[in-house]
C-alpha cells in the first residue's frame, strides 16, 4: 500500500506515519513545516511543500500511484479561528479543495479526512453519536463541516470515497516516547498542565467555572493519539476493501472535566500544579463526549488506551523527554 500522508509532520500525522510504516505500508508525508517537525517524521519519504501548490500537487501524483490520501494538515485553534478566519478558510476549505482537485484529476480515489467534535457545535445530547445534528459554532468547526459537504458531494459526482474521522480531544503521546505533541504556541490543556508540572509555567489558567456540570469546569473526552491513528489504519483498511463512505465519531465514550484532568495530572506527575481561575474561553460548549459504538461496530476499533491516567501518563513521559534540564532544575530546587 502507498499511502500520502498530508501534515505527517504534525502530532497526529506524525504517530499515523509510524504506524503506517509499523504496518509495512509505504509513506510519503507532504508538509509545509509551518507548525510540524520535520525530525517528527520517522519513516517514508519527505517532501517539503504545500497543498496549495498544485503544480507540485500534479508533480507528486505524476510521479507515483497512491492508494489513499490522508490529510492532517490544518488550522486547529478555535480561537484563533474567529479572530482570523481567512487563515482558516484558506488553509482548512480552499488548500484541502485544492488537494481533492488534484486527487480527482490524477484518479486518486480514497482520502481520510481529520474532522472534530467541533463540527456538532452546542450539543443537543451527550454522548454525541454520528446522527447528531452538525451546527457548528465557530469558523473552525465550519471549515471543517464545508470539507465533509464537499466530500460528499465529490463521491455523489466522481466516485471519492472518503472517511471523516471526527476527534474528539487528541491528548497522550508514543507509549515508547518516540513521538509527543510539540505545539507552538501551546493552547491544549494536558501538554499546558505539563508544562507547569515539570515547571516551564508558573500555572495554568482554568477557563471558566461556572459551566452547568459537577464542578463547573468543562468536560472532555480525551482520546490517545495512538487510538486515533489506528481508527485510520482501520479506516484505510475497510476503504482498500472497497467499503463507501463514512464518518466516525472518535472518543473513548467518557469524559472528564478540566479539574479532573488537573487533578488526575497532579497524582501521575505527584506534584502540586498552581491553578488560577480565568473567564470562559469563547466557542467552548460545556460537555463534549463522544459515542463511538459506531467506529466500534464497523470499523471494529476498540481504543488500546482508553483510560486518562494512562493518556497523561504517556504526555508526560514525552514532556520530560523533551525537557530534561527544566525536570532537573525542578528536581534540584524541590525540597527532600
Ligand atoms: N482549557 C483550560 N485552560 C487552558 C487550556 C484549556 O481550562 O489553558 C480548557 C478548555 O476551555 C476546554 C478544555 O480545557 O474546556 C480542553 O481544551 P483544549 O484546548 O485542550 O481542547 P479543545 O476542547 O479546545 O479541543
Amino acid at each position: 500500500m502507498n499511502v500520502l500522508v498530508v501534515g505527517g509532520a504534525g502530532y497526529i500525522g506524525s504517530h499515523m506515519v509510524w504506524l503506517l510504516a509499523q504496518r509495512g505500508a509505504r509513506v510519503v508525508t507532504l508538509d509545509n513545516l509551518s507548525s510540524g517537525h520535520r525530525d517528527a517524521v520517522l519513516a517514508g519519504q519527505f517532501v517539503h511543500g504545500d497543498i496549495a501548490d498544485r503544480n507540485l500537487l500534479d508533480r507528486l501524483f505524476r510521479s507515483q500511484r497512491f492508494d489513499a490520501v490522508m490529510h492532517f494538515a490544518s488550522c486547529i485553534q478555535v480561537g484563533e479561528s474567529s479572530r482570523e478566519p481567512i487563515k482558516y478558510y484558506q488553509n482548512n476549505v480552499v488548500n484541502t479543495l485544492n488537494l481533492l482537485n488534484a486527487m480527482h484529476a490524477h484518479g486518486v480515489g480514497r482520502f481520510i479526512f481529520s474532522s472534530t467534535a467541533a463540527v456538532f457545535g452546542e450539543p443537543e445530547y451527550v454522548p454525541i453519536d454520528e446522527m447528531h445534528r452538525r451546527e457548528p459554532i465557530n469558523p473552525y468547526g465550519r471549515t471543517k463541516l464545508m470539507i465533509e459537504q464537499a466530500l460528499a458531494d465529490y463521491d455523489a459526482a466522481y466516485g471519492l470515497k472518503s472517511v471523516c474521522l471526527r476527534y474528539f480531544n487528541a491528548a497522550g503521546a508514543h507509549p515508547e516516547g518516540l513521538l509527543g505533541e510539540r505545539h507552538e504556541p501551546e493552547t491544549h490543556l494536558i501538554p499546558l498542565v505539563l508544562q507547569v508540572a515539570s515547571g516551564r509555567r508558573p500555572h495554568v489558567t482554568v477557563f471558566g467555572r461556572d459551566y452547568d456540570t459537577p464542578d463547573g469546569t468543562c468536560i472532555r473526552d480525551y482520546v490517545h493519539v495512538l487510538d486515533l491513528a489506528e481508527a485510520h489504519w482501520l479506516a484505510l483498511l475497510q476503504l482498500m476493501d472497497g467499503a463507501g463512505s463514512a464518518a466516525y465519531n472518535l472518543g473513548n465514550g467518557s469524559g472528564f472535566s478540566v479539574q479532573e484532568v488537573i487533578g488526575a495530572t497532579q497524582r501521575i506527575c505527584r506534584r502540586e500544579i498552581p491553578v488560577r481561575d480565568g473567564p470562559r474561553r469563547d466557542g467552548d460548549p460545556a460537555r463534549l463526549v463522544a459515542d463511538a459504538t459506531l467506529a466500534g461496530s464497523l470499523l471494529d476499533w476498540t481504543p488500546l488506551y482508553p483510560d486518562i491516567e494512562t493518556i497523561i501518563a504517556h504526555a508526560w513521559d514525552w514532556e520530560r523527554r523533551m525537557h530534561p534540564v527544566s525536570e532537573l532544575l525542578r528536581s534540584l530546587l524541590e525540597p527532600t
